[in-house]
């Protein structure tokens, strides 16, 4: 991006405090982090107020800061644009910037399988266009700005996520980023609390398509869930499908989710994708809509899948001299952990014991306890040897499961901490450990103490 502090003022509304011509080249939310040309955007965060470092920034070499109070002293050259809303502005010059790319913009959203999708199109598309994409989670309304913001100019596809749990959130976000594909990977009773019903979240995945911009937009859904096909249906924009077993418009047939990776068929094509669980076999046939939707052809796609790499913490296959660990602890709700189980299940022949590190799934709202008595029930019913439930609602979880079954080993901890500390009394060699839970969690202290019995 190229702004000077005058232009910004302009675009955002703002007041401008000294050089207009100012010449901003990049945007930091990070007073430590602030590079050569970058303007400093002050962030009223829960733990620090950017505003209280916009004045360290401008006179320690800083040229241009946008922030709600002006700093006292102001240095020659340097500029400060002063805002009523810093979150509100950034958005509005992400908005701009967006106007001026000549690249395809790719919106991703969805209860489960935004960032896997995300990377895995990223993966792909970096192997024909010049392609930016989202980092970590950058989905929300700091993060979505700021992606669109770093992109370089001569990009040509730019995949973005979006993420919500409250109504309006990707509505805000679409207006921005104005996909020309917007997917919806799947939805599901995830953030829950912020919604109340399954309709009402899928009214608001939907509502990416509200951004749609260009003449050959289009929105992709997943056809397995009829929700969200109704909630698309009311929004009237060109609208196609993907899934397994039907006459979608992107179809795909026999999915086969084996131990290492996957594959499913495209017309005569079969995609081999070298990622685990089920989940990524839709994301994979989610990523092959976006493509096809671009002109690829299946013969490449299936060439450029070969290069995919799994996104940490997600489902990630460790090998130690003693077990397996399958670490997909970066966060969970009813749908990735049914996901993780089916996989857990399918290493029965060739492992030891199954073990599942269940954590705590949040924002649930009132579906809470409910949930977490499926989740009991259903690692019983996928023949789990061991389970170690930790966290709020641990022992529902386990009581579910003895219900359910009286040949599985359950036990509660309160908190990953006391589960760490009595790990070693639980796992034998040959075990194969599913390690997930919400991200509040922090499962992966569990991971690591696993990786060193
Ligand atoms: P978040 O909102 O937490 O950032 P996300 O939508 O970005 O989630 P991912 O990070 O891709 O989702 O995956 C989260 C979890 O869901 C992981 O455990 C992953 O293995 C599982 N998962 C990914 N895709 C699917 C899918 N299509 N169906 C079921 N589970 C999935
Ligand atoms: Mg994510």
């Amino acid at each position: 991006m190229r702004y000077t502090a005058g232009e910004i003022a302009a675009i955002t509304g703002g007041i401008l405090y000294g050089e207009a011509s100012a010449p901003v080249s990049g945007v930091s939310t990070d007073s430590r982090a602030v590079h050569e040309g970058d303007c400093f955007w002050a962030i009223k965060g829960e733990n620090f107020d950017g505003n209280d470092f916009a004045e360290s920034v401008i006179t320690g070499g800083g040229r241009c800061a946008v922030a709600s109070r002006v700093p006292a002293k102001i240095p020659a050259g340097a500029s400060v644009v002063q805002v009523s809303d810093s979150i509100a502005a950034l958005g509005l010059l992400a908005g701009d910037y967006r106007g001026r790319l000549k690249a395809k913009v790719i919106g991703i959203t969805g209860s489960v399988g935004k960032t896997s999708t995300r990377n895995m199109l990223g993966d792909i598309l970096s192997q024909k266009y010049r392609t930016h994409r989202a980092k970590k989670s950058f989905n929300n309304h700091i993060g979505l700005p700021l992606t669109i913001l770093e992109t370089p100019r001569d990009c040509e596809m730019l995949i973005v996520e979006m993420g919500t749990n409250h109504p309006g959130e990707i509505e805000y976000l679409t207006r921005i980023a104005r996909p020309n594909i917007a997917l919806v990977t799947a939805v599901t009773e995830a953030h829950l609390e912020g919604f109340g019903s399954i309709e009402a979240i899928a009214a608001e995945k939907a509502s990416i398509a509200l951004g749609l911009s260009g003449s050959d937009s289009l929105l992709i859904i997943n056809a397995a869930m009829p929700v969200l096909t109704e909630a698309a249906s009311r929004l009237a924009v060109p609208t196609a499908a993907f899934g397994f077993g039907g006459d979608y418009d992107f179809a795909g047939s026999d999915p086969l989710a084996g131990i290492e990776s996957g594959s499913f068929v495209i017309g005569n094509t079969r995609v081999c994708v070298p990622l685990a669980g089920r989940g990524n076999l839709e994301n994979a046939l989610a990523a092959w809509a976006v493509c096809s939707s671009l002109g690829m052809e299946a013969a490449d796609f299936a060439g450029f899948m070969q290069n995919v790499r799994a996104e940490n913490m997600r489902m990630n296959i460790i090998e130690t001299p003693d077990i397996t660990i399958i670490a997909d602890c970066y966060n969970a709700n009813p749908a990735s952990m049914q996901n993780a189980i089916d996989y857990l299940g399918l290493l029965k022949e060739s492992s030891g014991r199954l073990v599942f590190v269940a954590g705590y799934m949040g924002e649930l709202g009132s579906e809470t306890q409910r949930l977490h008595r499926k989740l009991g029930a259903a690692a019983a019913d996928a023949g789990i040897d061991l389970l170690l439930a930790a966290g709020p609602l641990a022992d529902v979880t386990v009581n579910a499961a003895r219900e359910m079954s009286n040949k599985l080993n359950a036990y509660s901890f309160e908190s990953t901490e006391q589960l760490c500390s009595r790990l070693e009394e639980y796992i034998c060699r040959g075990d194969a450990v599913l390690v997930k839970g919400s991200r509040s969690m922090r499962l992966e202290a569990a991971v690591e103490k696993l990786e060193k019995l």
